[in-house]
């Protein structure tokens, strides 16, 4: 039995480069897709850029070049980034292709032939940052973004389109109600409600050609672009083929990973724009904080406390990186991050506890059994306990993880690490080969260590899969199980191992 599962990421403004909080998102939506896969079920996996609004329009032209080369340059960028990063996905969306906008006109056409779109004056605040218009309750009390305190809101008086947005308020909280797993976690879902709780405004679709070009073209008026979060938010369904019925399977089980920041697009937009033409609602919303720097500092270029992403692979390699924002994320409190703790983490963990044992066990055992994994004898309590714990530790990786659980699955691997640690310390191996009557003694407890760190990197495979790979490899194991579960003894008695190299070199 196979299932369909989608899995998305919002789509970036390519106004400026990737930064640490697109390589997370992108991350996280990669590890629940390999997470799925290793339970059996196909998945796609979308994430790319946003190439279209006024914000990707002007920085194309702070640059001086023509708009069509600086989106290219950017794509490329944006791209190069997550092939590095590990994320495995099966779209990388560009707004600007073909198919991808004759859908979201399509879309505001039945929504229009619905009656639910209107032409009207609209006077008031607009914030550049956020292509919104603004109530004067948004603002902060000088008057401006409170998310954009540095740009200046705009007074406009324009003509544009609007999506009735309040005919959909009650029947979005009822589905909220209906589908406690709508939103996670709950935090986020009592946040929407509340967004929910007061008649909702019509929300402007449209932006005057004589404004902004860089965008769809309305269908039934070309004297206008679409809305950018419109077109934007379109994309979930436009990976998939929408309108082509195929889209279905795939959306029924769709599962959108963002950020706090873009929860009322997500969560108030676009299921409204969804029921406005007549289409299910994604299965769910996961939602996740931000990353702040040490000390709870926001990061910034002026503090000098930015984590580049790319710095952070060129220095430590990408498991690194991929390990940290695994281990450290809350769902639903922002979490530090620095290049120290990056470094931290992986030198006392990856390093420590789960390279360091492997290079050990792994060396001794091809030095001192010719080449080879040694066969095990018969097991004491102590080799029965660490194997139980092994098995505990990672069969959550075995069933079906959430964004918020990731972090809880990092810990009992960590923890579990320690515990092959103490047992290997004790058994000390190093003592037993020295006799002929503990040499078969020797030798299972060689063999119980390495098949659990067999173990533990089948499960990392899902979280850092390059160094998890690596390390498979130099053990000479077999293909694991599909569907993944933890199985004890895979790994042959008397077969060769690879060779062994250092999995997490220390840096300083
Ligand atoms: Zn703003």
């Amino acid at each position: 039995m196979s299932m369909k599962s989608y899995i998305t990421t919002p789509i970036y403004y390519v106004n400026g480069s990737p930064h640490i909080g697109h390589a997370f998102t992108s991350i996280m939506a990669d590890i629940l897709k390999r997470n799925r896969m290793a339970l059996g079920h196909e998945l796609k996996l979308s994430t790319g850029v946003d190439e279209h609004g006024q914000k990707n329009q002007e920085a194309a032209a702070d640059l001086g070049m023509p708009i069509d080369d600086f989106l290219a340059m950017r794509c490329k960028e944006f791209q190069g980034v997550f092939d590095k990063l590990d994320v495995a996905y099966d779209y990388f969306v560009r707004t600007s292709r073909e198919g991808h906008k004759q859908a979201v006109a399509g879309m505001e056409q039945s929504i229009f032939d619905r009656d639910l779109i209107i032409k009207k004056n609209y006077t008031g605040t607009y914030c550049k940052g956020c292509e919104e218009f603004k109530k004067d309750s948004d603002l902060t009390e000088e008057g401006q973004c409170p998310l954009h305190p540095t740009m200046k809101v705009e007074q406009t008086d324009e003509t544009n389109y609007f999506l009735k947005m309040e005919p959909f308020r009650e029947r979005l909280l009822q589905h909220i109600a209906d589908n406690p797993d709508f939103v996670q976690p709950e935090a986020f879902r009592n946040e929407l409600k509340q967004m929910l709780s007061e008649p909702l405004d019509d929300l402007c679709i449209s932006r005057p050609k004589t404004r902004v070009t860089l965008g769809v073209e309305l269908p039934f008026d070309t004297d206008f672009v679409t809305y950018v979060w419109f077109d934007a938010l379109a994309n979930y369904l436009t990976n998939i083929d929408w309108p082509d019925e195929s889209y279905a399977p795939w959306w029924a089980e769709c599962e959108h990973l963002i950020g706090k920041d873009i929860l009322k697009p997500h969560g108030v937009y676009w299921p409204i724009m969804l029921m406005a033409a007549g289409l299910p609602l994604p299965k769910k919303l996961s939602v996740h904080s931000h990353w702040v720097g040490a000390g709870g500092m926001k990061m910034s270029k002026s503090i000098g406390n930015v984590v580049d992403p790319m710095e952070v692979i060129a220095e430590l390699g990408v498991d690194a990186l991929r390990w940290y924002l695994a281990r450290h994320m809350r769902a639903d409190s922002d979490s530090q991050i620095s290049v120290d703790f990056i470094k931290q983490t992986y030198n006392t963990e990856l390093g420590n506890k789960i390279g360091n044992l492997l290079s050990r066990a792994a060396k001794f055992s091809k030095a001192r059994f010719d080449g080879k994994l040694p066969a095990p004898g018969a097991l004491t309590e102590a080799d029965e306990a660490i194997r139980k714990s092994v098995i505990a530790a990672t069969e959550g990786l075995g069933g079906w993880i959430s964004l918020a659980e990731i972090p809880a699955r990092m810990q009992s691997i960590i923890t579990v690490a320690d515990e092959m640690n103490n047992y290997f310390a004790e058994q000390a191996p190093w003592e037993l080969i020295k006799n002929d009557d503990t040499r078969e003694r020797c030798q299972t407890v060689i063999y119980v260590t390495l098949d659990c760190l067999r173990v533990v990197m089948e499960a990392l495979t899902q979280v850092i899969p390059g160094s998890a790979g690596r390390a498979l490899t130099m053990l000479n194991a077999p293909d694991a199980v599909h569907p993944w579960k933890p199985e004890l003894d895979r790994l042959q008695g008397d077969s060769d191992l690879g060779d062994i190299e250092t999995l997490f070199p220390r840096v300083q």
